[in-house]
């Protein structure tokens, strides 16, 4: 069966603060002519154009960064894994600042938009990679591990395990027959109690509120240290659930963290440049790993076509 290209039917605009930054952009993500693949363009700076692609990963420090000439774009993993499980091919996305918006700290608000519209279809076909091997792409230290096999579709296996009794070893599987958009696409980010103090230490997290993250609180706290938490973050009262979820949002699925891992994994393996035939497995996936993995695929692909 031959599918063809799809882009977006008008461009749509979002604005919002960024996790990590802190700092508000504008963004319209706009249509583009089929062969173009994904683009973004810093507008604030000269319009410097960086292409979707693992060759201008820069950094995976909690989320995935790609740069060029020095200019950088920061969390493009939820917008790309938007992109790529709704079945956009090529899109251009100018963005007045250095940081995607976290929006709810899903795909769910791309979707929603894109979704009201459907896509625009164009007259090139969409180009595969067919595996012809299997890959094995580890991470020792981190205890991580991708695996693609050669397959005729394509599937993800994501299995997390953190050694957390709230989270437990949680799964989530996506294939063509699932549909991304309520399944995958609507699963916030998470992030752990005890990491937000250090986050804030290194300043990891500027975002101002916790309403776009799932907080885990592994080991029970004193109510004191959560109120402390809601007045820093400017919150009603906090409290831990007896599930050991903080009551900042109410869970969209029980494995939401898992299915959020498999969301950031299909962003961050579109960066590849090519959709990939083949049965993806993974094993406490992240952002290192998940960009390594696109690297190694993109490489292999360009040295095939040599
Ligand atoms: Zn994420």
């Amino acid at each position: 069966m031959h599918i063809r290209q799809h882009t977006l039917k008008r461009s749509y605009i979002f604005e919002g603060k960024g996790l990590h930054t802190g700092r508000i952009s504008r963004m319209a993500i706009n249509p583009a002519p089929e062969g173009a693949g994904i683009r973004f363009c810093r507008t604030d700076k000269g319009g410097v154009i960086i292409e979707a692609l693992a060759d201008y990963v820069t950094s995976t420090a909690r989320s995935t960064t790609i740069e060029k000439d020095g200019v950088a774009v920061i969390t493009i993993e939820h917008l790309m894994s938007a992109l790529y499980g709704l079945g956009v091919d090529n899109a251009f996305i100018e963005i007045n600042g250095d940081e995607v918006p976290i929006l709810d700290g899903s795909a769910k608000p791309y979707i929603d938009a894109i979704s009201a519209d459907g896509l625009m279809e164009q007259e090139a076909l969409r180009e595969y990679y067919n595996l012809d091997e299997e890959i094995h792409v580890t991470d020792a230290e981190r205890g991580s591990e991708i695996i693609f096999y050669p397959a005729p579709e394509t599937s993800f296996d994501v299995t997390v395990d953190y050694n957390s009794k709230v989270l437990g070893v949680q799964t989530a599987h996506w294939d063509p027959a699932i549909d991304y958009a309520c399944e995958v696409g609507t699963c916030r980010t998470f992030v752990f109690f005890h990491e937000i103090a250090f986050l804030f230490s290194k300043n990891l997290i500027k975002g101002g509120d916790v309403d776009n993250a799932i907080v885990i609180v592994e080991h029970p706290v004193v109510q004191d240290e959560l109120d402390r938490m809601a007045a820093l973050f400017n919150m009603p009262r906090l409290v831990r659930n007896p599930d050991g979820y903080l009551n900042n949002v109410v869970l969209r699925y029980p494995n939401e963290c898992a299915r959020h891992k498999l969301l950031d994994l299909m962003g961050d393996l579109a960066l590849v440049g090519r959709r990939v035939k083949a049965r993806v497995v993974a094993t406490r996936p992240g952002h290192g790993i998940n960009t390594k993995a696109a690297r190694i695929l993109r490489d292999k692909i360009l040295n095939d076509n040599k």
